[in-house]
């Protein structure tokens, strides 16, 4: 009688390595920001105007052209997100405290977004 091996559920191929599903573990509103905690085990604090400066949904961005029509400038300083919706599985939604709610963060773009050093270094400029 040999036991059987039960063997880890998580995968560690490494041609998944860029396909892997990028997913928050956990998100948290913070008075600063919104920090991520992902389930590859990055970590990720997005000071709240910077996000809310980077929305991507219509009235910010121009649909064909891409052109951002939100002036960062006047994005009040003390912005913070007043709740969060996860959309799917695939993205998160702000409500802001300026009364923005249109917002759809895809998680792939939210960590495209990520401010950390080791995101920074490993984007090209
Ligand atoms: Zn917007
Ligand atoms: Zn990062």
């Amino acid at each position: 009688m040999s036991s059987r091996v039960v063997m880890p559920t998580r995968c560690f191929c490494p041609e998944l390595g860029g396909k892997m599903a990028i997913e928050p573990q956990k998100v948290e509103v913070q008075p600063g920001g919104i920090a991520i905690q992902w389930k590859d085990g990055h970590k990720s604090f997005y000071p709240s105007k910077y996000l809310r400066a980077n929305c991507g949904c219509a009235h910010c961005v121009e649909e064909w052209t891409n052109r951002r029509i939100l002036d960062p400038a006047t994005v009040p300083d003390d912005i913070r997100a007043l709740d969060y919706m996860e959309i799917g599985r695939y993205a998160l939604q702000f409500l802001w405290s300026d009364g923005h709610y249109t917002g759809i963060y895809p998680f792939t773009r939210l960590r495209e977004l990520c401010p950390c050093e080791e995101c920074a270094r490993a984007k090209p400029h």
